[in-house]
Parts: C-alpha cells; structure tokens; sequence
C-alpha cells in the first residue's frame, strides 16, 4: 500500500510500475493484470483511485471485478459527484449543438457515447425530447440517478422524460423504467426529414440505429429514380432516407418478422407504402439468387459478426461470403452501400475483405465512398477501440 492517502476517495488501488503507462497516455481502462493490490474487498461498481507505488495520483475510476478491472472517469484528483456528472453531461450536450443535431428536422441523436465522451460505460441517446440511459458497467448504473438528475439540469424544460435500459447491457435482473416524467412508445422522432416511431422498451438497443445517420444520408444522395434493396433493415432507416429522396422502389429486408413490422410501421408513417415491398428472409440466401431483381443500389449492414478477436477469422469469412454474392449478383453498374460494425475488424481489414469479395466475384469494383461512425459516436483518440462502423459505396461495373 502506498505511503500516503491523500485522496478523499478511500479505496486506493496500486498499479504496477511497468503498467502505468498505459494511464499516462490516458488510456480509459485499467486491466486486472495491471493492478498489484488485493482487490477482493472491492464492490462491483465502486469508485476507486489508482496510484503509482509511491502513491501518486494516476487515475480515477469506476472498479468491476472483471478484465477490465478500472473505466477510468478522470485523470485529475476531483470528486466523483453531481457536479462531475453536470459538467460532462454539458460538454457532451454542448458538442451535440456544435453538431447541428437538435432542429426542427431532426431530433435524434447520440448525446453520451461511453470513452468518446470520457464517461466510459454510459450511453446516452436522445428521441425529440426523451432520453434512453443504457449502462454498461456497474459503477454508471449505480450512478444512474445522478445522471439523470444531470440530464435535466442541463436539458431543463426541453426533457419530457428520462428512461433507464440497461437489462440488455448488464445482464443483469435490473429493472428498466423512467426515472422522470413517462413517455408512451412508440414516441415520434424525426432523423433528416424522415419520421420515426421509436419503441425503446421494445426494441433493440435503446430502439433506433443512430449510428447510420450520416449514411443514410448519404445514400439519399445516390437514391434517386434508383431501386433499392435495404438488407439488415431493422425498422428501415436507410429504406426511409432513400424513399423521402425521390428512389423509384425500396424493398426492405431482414430476417426477423418483428424487424420487418416496425418498418412498415414506419413506412406507413411517412405515406411510402405505394413504393415499399418488405421481406422477411436471410439475407445471405437472399443474395445467392438475385439475379431475378435489378436492383440499382443494395445495402449490406449486417449485425457484428465478431463480438471478440478470436471469432475475427469467421467474421471475416462471413463478411466475404456476404459480399462476394452480392457483387456477383447486383447489376453492371449497381452500387453497393456495405459496412461492418465488428470492432476487431478494423478499416484496412474490412477494406481488404471486401477487394477478396471482388475478387472472388470476378468483377470489376470501384471504392466510391470510405464511411465511419457519426461525430456524435466520438472516438477518444487515447482509446482507438472506439472505432467500430466502417463501410464503403463500391461500384460494381
Ligand atoms: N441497418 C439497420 C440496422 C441493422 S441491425 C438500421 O439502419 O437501422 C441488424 C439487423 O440484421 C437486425 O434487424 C437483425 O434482425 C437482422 N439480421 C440478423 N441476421 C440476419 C440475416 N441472416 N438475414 C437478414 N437479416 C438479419
């Protein structure tokens, strides 16, 4: 144990001298290897000061007996507390502003996104006026009052309701509910001009893929007078983006009936039905026989094939197949709009999976357009594996 306590924190952790680097760099998280105190007496979720041996301040953090044993809150001797929680949650709001993101024709979006926004653990997103907190450590779940009362006090009025999600996340028997005002699903919200019925109590994640808007966005651009095929759709994000701009046909597509019905909730939302043919089927199958349909543009999102490093070879291998149908099968001149959201598939691999594909296929291929996660999905330049989606327009000649 170190010589002196300075710290109004009282658990005090140690971290070993050859592993400290990693912290002054301001790397967010602290491995259990790296630790060299009995932490045994430590609680899931309690806030922990890491030290140097002769008992400097490194860090503070959120502790979980686990791999990641630290997610590292600060890198300055400051308290762990409302204000704490005040002046990030403004920061993180005021960057959402600086974004554009809250006008009159959109109101979704990513408002805290975990180590991006130095508050790793905590995701945040925004539904004209609603919040969905998703936790996804202990240490923020405890803390989900406190950044409730955070949210409001920088929103003020312009919060109708907060809504805590974290049973997905933690895995845990926790109860998902408001923690202020109430808000019936699906709610209302609008992402560039389309309209969105949102469900976070029964949908997936916090109810809405936002980390596509850009994308989406972009594929408007190339939509016109144009059919689509939007596979993976969930509730037809990119289906609705291309239909609001001019595309001549959209069928929607994805493997899960409940996915394929909030679609054409949404699509009767915005009056596109005359346009909109969903299908429920699995998009690889799907693709091996194409040729019956000429699509123009063909989106591939699948959902992460490789969740940890040792599953990267058969992603990769999924991500291959996926893609080497579809080039093979879309029409001379099609164009595809494909992305991974793996994060041990890196950009370069992805890239160079996706140059195999063609290959494989036997066609030409041009990379059009080289696509990331939005600037509400920050990635902390001290912690890289914050980088996820990745994806590109090719064109197949
Ligand atoms: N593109 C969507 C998000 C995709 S999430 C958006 O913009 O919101 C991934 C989706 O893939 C989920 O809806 C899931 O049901 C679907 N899915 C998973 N496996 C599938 C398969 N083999 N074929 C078709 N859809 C699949």
């Amino acid at each position: 144990m170190p010589p002196h306590l300075p710290y109004a924190m009282a658990t005090i952790i140690e971290i070993r001298k050859n592993k400290v680097h990693s912290l002054e760099r301001k790397h967010p998280w602290i491995f259990s290897g790296a630790i060299n105190s009995d932490v045994s007496e430590i609680e899931n979720g309690d806030v922990v000061t890491a030290v140097n041996k002769r008992g400097d301040f490194l860090a503070r953090g959120h502790f979980q007996h686990a791999t990641i044993s630290v997610r590292v809150l600060t890198f300055k001797d400051e308290s762990i507390d409302q204000n704490f929680f005040n002046k990030r949650i403004r920061n993180a709001v005021d960057l959402r502003k600086k974004q554009n993101l809250f006008r009159g024709d959109n109101n979704i979006c990513r408002l805290i996104h975990g180590e991006g926004d130095n508050l790793p653990g905590l995701v945040v997103d925004y539904y004209n006026g609603v919040a969905v907190i998703q936790c996804h450590s202990i240490g923020m779940f405890k803390s989900v009052n406190t950044i409730a009362n955070a949210l409001k006090t920088v929103f003020g009025e312009e919060l109708t309701a907060i809504y805590s999600k974290s049973s997905d996340t933690l895995k845990k028997d926790v109860e998902d509910k408001y923690l202020f005002g109430e808000c019936e699903t699906p709610h209302i919200a609008i992402e560039n001009g389309v309209k969105l019925n949102i469900d976070w109590v029964h949908g997936q994640k916090t109810g809405f893929f936002i980390d596509q808007r850009e994308n989406r966005l972009l594929l408007a651009k190339y939509a016109k007078e144009k059919k689509v095929l939007n596979t993976f759709c969930y509730s037809g994000g990119f289906s609705l983006l291309a239909l609001n701009n001019s595309a001549k046909e959209v069928h929607s597509l994805d493997s899960s009936k409940k996915a394929i019905l909030l679609t054409d909730d949404n699509i009767e939302l915005n009056g596109f039905k005359s346009k909109h043919k969903s299908i429920v089927a699995d998009a690889m199958e799907y693709m091996k026989d194409l040729k019956k349909e000429d699509y123009d543009i063909i989106i591939l999102d699948p959902p992460a094939f490789a969740k940890h490093r040792d599953k990267r070879h058969k992603a990769i291998q999924g991500y291959k197949r996926l893609n080497a149908h579809t080039i093979r099968q879309i029409k001379p001149g099609g164009i595809i709009f494909t992305f991974s959201c793996s994060q041990v598939v890196d950009k370069n691999l992805f890239t160079n999976t996706i140059i195999a594909a063609s290959i494989e296929a036997g066609r030409n291929v041009r990379i059009l357009e080289q696509l990331h996660q939005p600037a509400d999905h920050p990635i902390n330049a001290f912690h890289p594996e914050g980088e996820y989606l990745k994806g590109l327009v090719i064109q197949v000649d």
